[in-house]
């Protein structure tokens, strides 16, 4: 069983407009913009990324916009809910500043900590879950301490058969918590605050269309590169077809497809957002990787201006 997995590390999702989602991360929810680049594999996309101050894994929620792309189908195979926490005690307050912004939500309990279930602007299962949490926030936009998101909870993995995928949370070290319904929640002892997984059991409901609106993958957090290594081998040990060490500039990454259909990604906790801009600005710039430099005069006329 590994022990270098920490936890999330970010959530990467698809959108269609990169104005709408840069307005409902940053002002209806208050992530600070850590990052604007590019899809390092399309250029011609923006890559954003949402977190606290300082893009702490764990708090990084990260966006392909392609303009007017259709919205996806939720099924199983896929993430469907990505969970961020907030203090207890401020779920009422969630609800009433989304209303102000016309989100509707609803609210539920599950395993005893209470929710608010909405959707993000293209339709993305999102909710806010009351906890203790010691997490530094972002705030600002009119989000104090006292309601502050501090980074996720959990995603919640839709899976007609929860079997392989269960073995393989196991087999990255996670515990099982407990099991209500056809849901069961797992916890990585040792690893950041968001260190949760949840499986969903749908053996009823076929596979997802991936668009707009649709988890692409989920990244789980390594401290370093050796550690990233140390999994890797360990995976392709057990059978896993494991992509080579990719640079993201931010992090390292690897990327492997779970028995369920989910893409799974290990990302170092190194170097940071903090590598190639100053921290008082981050995501401010466009930020382009080496390989993608020459491009910039014909991206900056061609993507979509955000604030
Ligand atoms: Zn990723």
């Amino acid at each position: 069983m590994l022990k270098q997995i920490k936890g999330l590390h970010h959530v990467t999702l698809l959108a269609s407009s990169a104005r709408e989602n840069n307005a409902f991360f940053t002002n209806v929810l208050g992530l600070r913009r850590v990052k604007k680049t590019v899809n390092f594999d399309a250029p011609d996309v923006y890559h954003l990324y949402y977190g606290d101050g300082a893009g702490t894994p764990g708090s990084v929620m990260t966006y392909f916009p392609f303009p007017n792309a259709a919205r996806g189908q939720l099924g199983t195979g896929e993430v469907g809910t990505t969970a961020f926490t907030i203090p207890v005690g401020s779920a009422g307050a969630w609800e009433e500043r989304l209303a102000t912004f016309d989100v509707k939500s609803t609210r539920d309990t599950r395993f005893g900590e209470v929710r608010v279930l909405f959707e993000g602007p293209d339709g993305e299962h999102l909710a806010l879950v009351e906890k203790d949490d010691d997490r530094e926030p972002w705030t600002g936009n009119g989000i104090g301490e006292e309601m502050a998101i501090r980074g996720f909870h959990s995603v919640d993995m839709r899976l007609r058969d929860a079997g392989a995928s269960s073995e393989l949370l196991k087999f990255m070290g996670y515990e099982t918590v407990d099991t209500k319904d056809n849901v069961t929640r797992f916890h990585v002892p040792g690893g950041n605050e968001a260190n949760v997984i949840d499986i969903e059991t749908l053996p009823q409901v076929g596979h997802g269309r991936q668009s707009a609106g649709s988890v692409h993958h989920v990244a789980f957090a390594v401290e370093n590169r050796a550690r990233q290594l140390e999994v890797r081998e360990a995976l392709m040990d057990t059978g896993y077809q494991v992509t080579p060490v990719i640079d993201r500039d931010y992090f390292w990454a690897i990327y492997f497809r779970t028995p369920g259909g989910v893409l799974f990604e290990v990302a170092t906790n190194e170097p940071g957002f903090d590598r190639d801009e100053d921290m008082a600005h981050l995501g401010e710039a466009l930020k382009l990787p080496s390989q993608h430099a020459h491009l910039r005069a014909e991206l900056e006329k061609y993507l979509e201006p955000i604030e």
